[in-house]
């Protein structure tokens, strides 16, 4: 008997990885570092391995990847699976055990390579030259790239003529690892950072999100780096994995010259320690070790689960870590007041970069892991390159250190209270004058998202705020009375200075949503504010809406409605908006100037039934909410539409019974794509 909690624990454990798998694959960024996602992994296949009646099609132990973005995908002619992997050479030797028993006593050898941490693809050759390439996708399907991949320098547009027994090897598909560089991963960052876009977490996530650029010209800026591991062909007889790779170079593919042979397990384990030091060197990132059965017709004889090979497993290295002292905590304060605890850290080496700071979240993260100023700290940095504190090592903890508390006040000069808002785990300063709040508003007014001023970035807000030529985010447009100070400013020169200026002046007719956005109204991100005016026409009509007329909007909650009558309330803000008015900017809505053809899932609700083949629940829901679509969980007049997988349930009767339009997964998906377009 399956009891209740485990039910729930594995509903949950789906959901879970479902969005961190759509947010890591489909939008290229990490919720969680991959040690967290594969425990959470590993915890649902051990409750699938005890109660095997509760795994359906779409677990994600049956899957590989998530979806691919566009409908009009291509299939592959074999699937690409994932890898199964461990971290521990105890199942290491298990997957050895029953290779061994597979084979029945035949004699067998490995071939280890180095598993490079970027996004897998597939490349097509025929009669010789370059064809197509294609993403993982979900393993059935992936991504036509082929314009992106055609911007690496080393990918062969034209093969070399090799022959494999006699016969040429003309028709066939390679697959590899596209990735980035750390030096140009850093390199993109600074950039990206400078231009007000975030930056990405890990070259991984950056190569993934390269992909997927429409313009090549853009993807030839990010420096994409190939490296390739498979060959398939049915033209010639391909005998092992080790002779592919080799094979694969005389054909004029770039490989990895780490690839090595291995008799036995004994020496995939001298390989496996050899690079878990050797790896801190190279130029990109690895995550482990791939070992794969060397011989390809004792592959073929093992063949695969779900949504792996049996004949290889991914050796993982943990996230390195480092022990050292934690000499302070210091604040940081962000453009909403909110305040950050930062770990100062006595330096240490770690994975390549010496570490002195380190993030802590807020106070309930210090109090769980009872953190105390001098204290021994396990630093770790994972896939993500800002590193974080992991445990305290209590033994080494000198008597009588005090427990932490929060201070009671900003470390601006106004020295103000700060105040925890209950329910929330931050501490705030609500001082609406607080400098360091201020940097950081203008900072967020400027940003690419919000008003798009290129070039005020974080360091030249700082500068010009030190300097005391901004103060405010009204004082941004005074700038050009500055003109003549600023080109004497060492580095900026007058062409600098004039494209800054003109950035301040053209930001004045953005639309509404994005000055809404800019403002920094606490709970009112970009989302908020494009539905906030495509209800209202301007700003002056919001700034008069009430609780009750903001409250019966969807998507609109309490906590909103009452930050925005807290704001527009406020003394300040009223004065704010005025300036912003006399310089000149726009405050009309451009959902009022020029209506935009509503999409048709906008501002729709969606109940799934059934089970979908081509994707989870939730990235189904994911991909109606990035249209600005609503899922719900049960169906009811108000229900726009129904889409059902197979064996739906009462659901699918209920919206027959009301008339509701009912879609099947082909006529949802292509109703996604439809509406890709339309913001
Ligand atoms: P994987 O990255 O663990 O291993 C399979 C992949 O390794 C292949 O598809 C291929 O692209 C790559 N690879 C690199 N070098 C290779 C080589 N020499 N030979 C063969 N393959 C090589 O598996 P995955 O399916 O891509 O991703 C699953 C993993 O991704 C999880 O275990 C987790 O660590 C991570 N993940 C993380 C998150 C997150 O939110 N952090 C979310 C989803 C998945």
């Amino acid at each position: 008997m399956l009891s209740s909690e485990i039910i729930k624990r594995y509903q949950e454990l789906k959901e879970l990885l479902a969005k961190y798998s759509y947010s890591y694959y489909v939008l290229s960024e990490s919720l969680v570092s991959d040690y967290e996602y594969d425990e959470l992994f590993n915890e649902l296949l051990a409750i699938e391995k005890t109660n095997p009646s509760l795994i359906s099609a779409d677990s994600p132990s049956q899957r590989v990847g998530a979806l691919p973005r566009q409908v009009s995908s291509v299939k592959h002619s074999l699937p690409m699976l994932s890898l199964t992997n461990t971290y521990n050479f105890d199942e290491l030797d298990d997957f050895n055990r029953r290779i061994s028993e597979n084979l029945l006593g035949e004699d067998y050898s490995y071939c280890s390579e180095l598993k490079y941490d970027g996004v897998s693809i597939s490349l097509l050759y025929r009669d010789g030259k370059f064809f197509r390439a294609v993403t993982r996708g979900d393993g059935i399907s992936g991504e036509d790239v082929t314009n992106s991949i055609r911007t690496i320098q080393t990918l062969p547009l034209e093969v070399n003529l090799v022959e494999v027994l006699d016969k040429p090897l003309r028709n066939f598909e390679v697959r590899g690892e596209v990735y980035i560089k750390n030096a140009d991963f850093l390199n993109l960052n600074e950039i990206r950072i400078n231009r007000n876009e975030k930056p990405f977490a890990n070259p991984r996530n950056l190569a993934s999100g390269s992909l997927k650029l429409l313009d090549s010209k853009e993807v030839a800026e990010r420096s994409l780096q190939l490296v390739c591991y498979y060959l398939y062909s049915e033209e010639v007889q391909l005998q092992t994995q080790f002779k592919n790779v080799e094979l694969l170079k005389e054909l004029g593919f770039p490989t990895s010259s780490a690839t090595e042979y291995c008799h036995n397990i004994d020496e995939v384990k001298s390989f496996i320690n050899k690079w878990e030091v050797g790896r801190n060197d190279l130029e990109y990132e690895t995550d482990g070790i791939v070992v794969k059965l060397n011989d390809l017709h004792q592959q073929e004889k093992l063949g695969a689960i779900a949504r792996s090979p049996r004949w290889a497993i991914a050796y993982k290295y943990k996230a390195e870590t480092a022990e050292t002292i934690l000499t302070d905590i210091s604040l940081q304060v962000g453009r909403t007041g909110v305040v950050t605890p930062v770990a100062e850290l006595e330096p240490v080496f770690l994975a390549g970069s010496t570490i002195s700071r380190a993030t802590l979240h807020n106070l309930d993260f210090i109090e769980k892991i009872d953190l105390r100023i001098g204290d021994t700290v396990i630093i770790e940095k994972g896939g993500e390159v800002i590193p974080k504190i992991t445990s305290v090592v209590l033994s080494k903890r000198k008597e009588g250190a005090p427990k932490y508390e929060f201070p009671k006040t900003c470390i601006c000069e106004l020295k103000s209270p700060l105040r925890r808002i209950a329910e929330e785990a931050n501490y705030y300063c609500e001082h609406p004058n607080c400098p360091w709040q201020i940097r950081r508003l203008i900072e967020h007014f400027a940003s690419r998202n919000a008003m798009d001023i290129s070039g005020l970035g974080e360091k030249v807000v700082d500068k010009l705020v030190s300097l005391e030529y901004i103060k405010d985010i009204a004082s941004i447009y005074e700038l050009k009375n500055y003109r003549n100070q600023l080109v004497k400013i060492e580095g900026w020169g007058e062409k600098s200075v004039d494209n800054l200026l003109q950035a301040i002046e053209n930001s004045k007719a953005n639309p509404m949503h994005r000055l809404l956005f800019g403002l920094g109204i606490r709970f009112v991100g970009e989302k908020t504010a494009k539905i906030l005016s495509k209800e209202f026409r301007n700003i002056d009509e919001l700034k008069v809406a009430t609780f009750d007329e903001l409250i019966v909007i969807q998507e609109i909650g309490e906590k909103i409605a009452t930050s925005l009558r807290a704001f527009f309330e406020n003394q300040n803000a009223i004065e704010l908006i005025e300036q912003l008015r006399q310089h000149g900017l726009n405050f009309v809505s451009e959902y009022e100037a020029s209506p935009v053809v509503e999409n048709e899932i906008s501002g729709k609700t969606f109940v799934f039934t059934g089970e979908l083949e081509r994707m989870s629940r939730q990235e189904a829901a994911n991909l109606v909410e990035s249209l600005g679509g609503k899922e719900v969980k049960s169906v009811s007049q108000k229900t726009n539409f129904v889409v059902v997988g197979s064996k739906p349930g009462s659901k699918y009767d209920k919206a027959k019974q009301l008339n509701i339009k009912i879609l099947d997964e082909d006529e949802f998906l292509k109703m996604i794509e439809a509406n890709k377009i339309v913001d």
